[in-house]
């Protein structure tokens, strides 16, 4: 089960869902799969979801029909087989306390054990996400209050949560102990309140950022209150460092820090340890671009635009199939000809997931005429899967996990490959202590 994803939710704002749209649309690039919103106008939650992407969900006229001050939002990344549209966020449920819709980012590692636990006492589950089970604890807790059922149910569970709930006259945030995915707090500029994945979503909506959530901690939105601050778990940061090599958008700033200025550190890095002599550095656009220009600048080698992407087509990775992978890769990107042809060229990418990417990028490289290939990547070979939230495949589709540098150097037909090892990786993100997860990596799980 993958659930990866963006997360908003809008408080305080006469046009909530309109704000938690806007959002979304910032943070699109988190999920292409379905798109949805619930808002709450004081009696009543209401819910719009559908699959593909925010704008083709709503319209202005379904945006009307969400009325209220609070609302929840939810962009959802694809995962192989799974695309019923009943596994779209928000998951909105009717209980004993009234009405309330949940929104979550990451994965859930006890998943099916507490999922078995709940149907074997009768719970009958509509969908596969993990997300269902926090439905089911927080109904099914002794506590009084709402907020106290939080805190109960996300006991019981385990593993990567960014969460954001809804009831008709709350919001609640909440983040694992871990902070593994991003949670941001701003302040909308009538007073209102946001919470989203990423800061992005707050420049669009021209929201001040506060700060983050903290890992652990649940916030309480209440009207004409300041929001309310419960430390549920003790923090232990491990922060996704892979959030800074791809997941989140350059201009946003997640963990406390510009991803656009870590990538290029990454590619400063990247080519202090790994100089090749070459005519020119590329990226593979769009993950590429940042680290491309931090290697153009650390090794005084000319940056030039030499791939072009279209930009109408959605991420490769989405699809299910090896087969349709390769074909949207090459509709995806073509080559700047004039720019590559009788020169030796260092491209830059993140990552190599599978390989298929950069095996087709050096061959489009070779045919438009380069006379050498040196992939260059901003990031450690990516060797393990991740359990909490970021869709990377199984082990032993890993390129990185089965064969070493070399051997994908032959697979790829580069002239050389090299990658940014773990150290340079953490001193581009000023990792000083141990306060991210680098699993993927390193295939050091902490739950
Ligand atoms: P692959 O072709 O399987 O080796 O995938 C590598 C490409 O996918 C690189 O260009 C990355 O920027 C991109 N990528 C890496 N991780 C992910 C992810 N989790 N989801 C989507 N794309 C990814």
């Amino acid at each position: 089960m993958n659930e990866k994803c963006a997360v908003v939710g809008i408080y305080g704002h006469k046009e909530a869902s309109k704000l938690a749209y806007f959002s979304l649309h910032a943070l699109q690039h988190r999920g292409q799969e379905a798109a949805g919103i619930s808002s709450s106008d004081g009696l009543k939650l209401h819910t719009i979801k559908d699959r593909g992407l925010v704008m083709k969900v709503f319209d202005e006229h379904k945006l009307t029909t969400l009325s209220g001050a609070s609302a929840i939002g939810h962009t959802r990344y694809s995962t192989a087989g799974d695309d019923s549209i009943l596994d779209a966020q928000p998951v909105f449920a009717r209980y004993d306390l009234g009405e309330m819709a949940i929104v979550h980012n990451g994965n859930l590692t006890n998943a099916e054990e507490v999922r078995n636990a709940l149907i074997k006492k009768g719970a009958i589950f509509q969908t596969f996400m993990d997300t269902e089970n926090l439905i089911h604890l927080i109904a099914k807790s002794e506590k009084e209050k709402l907020t106290d059922r939080i805190i109960d149910a996300v006991k019981k569970i385990e593993g990567a949560f960014s969460l954001v709930f809804l009831s008709r006259t709350k919001m609640f945030a909440m983040r694992d102990r871990f902070g593994f995915r991003p949670l941001s707090l701003g302040r909308l500029p009538n007073g209102g309140y946001i919470v989203a994945s990423e800061t992005c979503a707050f420049d669009l909506v021209s929201a001040e950022y506060i700060r983050d959530v903290e890992p652990g901690e649940l916030l309480i939105f209440e009207e004409g209150k300041e929001p309310i601050s419960i430390k549920v778990f003790e923090p232990t940061p491990k922060h996704c460092i892979f959030e800074y090599v791809y997941f989140a958008r350059p201009d946003s700033k997640v963990f406390g820090q510009s991803v656009y200025q870590t990538r290029k550190n990454m590619g400063k890095e990247l080519a202090h340890i790994q100089p090749v002599e070459a005519d020119i550095v590329i990226p593979v656009p769009d993950g590429g671009v940042p680290a491309a220009i931090g290697y153009a600048q650390e090794s005084g080698i000319p940056y030039e635009l030499g791939i072009m992407r279209n930009h109408y087509i959605g991420r490769t990775f989405i699809e299910p199939t090896q087969e349709m992978r390769d074909l949207k890769v090459k509709m995806k990107l073509s080559p700047m000809t004039d720019i590559i042809k009788g020169k030796k060229v260092i491209v830059i990418d993140d990552s190599i997931v599978r390989g298929t990417t950069s095996r087709r990028i050096v061959k489009m490289l070779k045919e438009a005429g380069a006379a050498e290939v040196h992939m260059r990547i901003s990031s450690p070979p990516t060797t393990d899967p991740c359990f909490y939230g970021v869709d990377t495949p199984n082990k032993d589709k890993l390129i990185a996990a089965n064969m070493s540098v070399d051997e994908i150097c032959k697979f790829i037909e580069a002239d050389s490959l090299a990658y940014l090892d773990e150290a340079g990786l953490l001193r581009s993100v000023h990792a000083e202590d141990d306060k991210y997860c680098t699993a993927c990596f390193t295939g050091k799980y902490i739950v």
